[in-house]
């Protein structure tokens, strides 16, 4: 009897065309360069129980049982040959083989696992903006993560094959950004995440994350806050120069700075940090309660405020390190620092990205931030 095909199919599958003791690759000739196929099955338990057969009288195994994928390594002749030589017995046992084939096939499917898995969890968020519900398609992030990562997106089962959706509309005091609105609005981002993203991590689901969200400032930074710092991400954002969501070609990588613009009261309990990126806020525009403390601006490198100042997946990379570089430096030059005010602008990708700093830093004020009424700036959050 020999191994029937679906058996050799496992079997190579499983050792991945690699001989399972020498690794050696078995489709192609050493002399030639030609490929030729060079594996062979090489019992285990030997074919036959009877003294001709190696290790073929150490066992019990059932005849049908000796020719199963189970009790077969995949080798190449050399290593074949030599397991089965008289003066190897004892040396290379039943228990040793098996060990060895178990721990191959183990190493293949590990391996060629890390390179092909680029699937990513796609994560959405749907809030209103100015007054209008943003269209946010689950073909819309698919589309922009085939396009502009290496990736694929994954919509797991689990997740009703539409990721993971937190949605923020329909939320009582949208329109004024009532303390009710945020507070509903955290809910939902919690539970959203605990629920699904959590879950999805924790089931070994989730390796990856795509984040598309739309929401007011505060929300996002939120959401950046909320989600788990160990699974890689990618956050992506529309462009309002192309009206959508992938990262534009020829895109510039950025570059940004935190500076002091007002440094009296070192020694002050709040300090305040205005961010223009997607447009300019200047400080005497801010609540006059924080006139005296010291201030702190983000600004762009070599360019001015606009709302497609992120460009690249590099650039927010580049936003992401200034953000904790500023909160490391913070906690030397600023110690009794208990509240950083956050105001400005900033797109929708920089949200995210800032939030997901602030988990990022240990010891940091509390983070507040404001929504601008139409009768002023009003504190919204606290992180
Ligand atoms: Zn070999």
């Amino acid at each position: 009897m020999a191994l029937t095909e679906p058996e050799r199919r496992k079997l190579w599958v499983k050792a991945g065309g690699r001989c399972t003791l020498c690794k050696a690759y078995l489709l192609e000739g050493n002399l030639t360069a030609k490929e030729v196929p060079l594996g062979e099955g090489a019992h285990i338990v030997g074919q036959q129980a009877t003294p001709g057969s190696p290790r073929g009288m150490d066992s019990d195994l059932g005849a049908d049982d000796r020719d199963k994928a189970e009790n077969i390594l995949l080798a190449c002749a050399s290593c074949h040959t030599e397991i089965d030589k008289q003066q190897v017995t004892g040396l290379l046992t039943i228990d040793e083989l098996t060990r060895r084939k178990l721990q191959h096939e183990n190493q293949i499917r590990h391996q060629t696992g890390l390179t092909t898995d680029r699937r990513t969890t796609v994560l959405r968020v749907q809030g209103w903006v100015r007054g209008a519900a943003m269209e946010l398609s689950k073909d819309t992030a698919a589309l922009a993560v085939i396009r502009s990562s290496d990736r694929f997106p994954l919509f797991m089962p689990a997740f009703d094959q539409h990721g993971i959706e937190i949605d923020l509309r329909h939320l009582p005091g949208e329109e004024e950004g009532t303390p009710a609105y945020y507070a509903a609005g955290r809910a939902r981002i919690d539970s959203g995440v605990k629920d699904r993203l959590y879950e999805g991590i924790r089931t070994n689901q989730v390796h990856h994350l795509s984040v598309f969200a739309i929401a007011r400032l505060p929300l996002l930074v939120y959401l950046g806050w909320a989600l788990d710092d160990g699974v890689p991400t990618d956050v992506y954002q529309r462009h309002r120069r192309s009206d959508d969501w992938l990262w534009p070609t020829g895109g510039q990588d950025t570059q940004f700075t935190i500076e002091p613009i007002r440094d009296e009261h070192a020694e002050a309990t709040d300090a305040i940090l205005i961010t223009n990126l997607s447009g300019t806020t200047h400080l005497k525009n801010l609540p006059p309660a924080l006139t005296t403390c010291p201030a702190f601006r983000l600004r762009v490198d070599g360019d001015t405020a606009h709302e497609d100042i992120i460009a690249t997946p590099e650039a927010l990379s580049f936003l992401e390190k200034a953000i904790r570089r500023f909160f490391s430096n913070l906690e030397a030059t600023n110690k009794p620092l208990q509240r950083l005010h956050v105001f400005g602008a900033l797109p929708v990708s920089a949200a995210v990205t800032l939030g997901r700093s602030l988990k990022a830093a240990d010891l940091r004020p509390k983070v507040v931030l404001y929504d601008l009424t139409q009768s002023g700036y009003v504190q919204v959050m606290e992180i």
